[in-house]
């Protein structure tokens, strides 16, 4: 089996800032900047200040003061999205789409002959910047799992592949907060809220739990 893990830099960031140069090199937060706007995706420059995906425009002001909130536009995100399918489309028919900037190719048996993953993944990584003037990063394995490891290992604009016989010393060496799926901030955060919101109500509905 032959994966890439083909995930777009920064988005939605990084397509507002080439339609907008004067956006290029600042710290800009996509979303809706309302008292109860999300950033939706944070350009690299304010991700420095702690910004990210999944925060509170509120949050995100205060940490970086002079961070610029840019409306989302998603119609523009799909055009680009779809362009970069287009190219996916050369290589093979096996693709699974994550989001608008993430999938899984597979290039087992590719439509182009390649023989290498590595190859076709440098490719595509070329022909997304010639077409769309953005950069994604890759990851190339036998599987999903460390394909998609491997194409956060150097961002941006990585490439980065993990060999068969080199995979359980790449797994040794993650961080739990690394595997896929495993948030283990988010899923602590959320088991001491659980037990915030919880206990007292529980204490008062009888105390049969305990
Ligand atoms: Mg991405």
């Amino acid at each position: 089996m032959k994966i890439i893990h083909v995930d777009m830099d920064q988005f939605f960031a990084a397509v507002e800032q080439l339609d907008q140069p004067s956006l290029m090199g600042k710290p800009i937060a996509v979303g809706h900047d309302a008292e109860r706007g999300v950033v939706s995706t944070a350009s690299y420059e304010a991700r420095k200040y702690g910004v990210h995906s999944a925060q509170s425009i509120q949050v995100a002001k205060r940490l970086c003061p002079q961070l610029i909130i840019v409306e989302p536009h998603f119609q523009r995100y799909k055009e680009v999205s779809s362009q970069v399918h287009e190219i996916f489309n050369d290589y093979t028919d096996i693709i699974e789409p994550i989001s608008l900037d993430e999938a899984f190719l597979d290039v087992t048996e590719n439509k182009k002959g390649m023989e290498l993953g590595v190859d076709i993944a440098r490719e595509i990584k070329q022909r997304i910047y010639d077409s769309t003037g953005l950069t994604a990063s890759a990851g190339v394995s036998y599987c999903k799992f460390l394909a998609k490891i491997a194409s956060d290992w150097r961002k941006p604009n990585g490439l980065t592949v993990i060999h068969p016989d080199r995979a359980l010393d790449f797994i040794a060496k993650l961080k739990i907060e690394k595997i896929w799926g495993a948030d283990f901030r988010k899923g602590y955060q959320r088991a001491v809220n659980y037990h915030h919101q919880t206990l007292p109500h529980r204490t008062r509905a009888g105390a049969t739990y305990f």
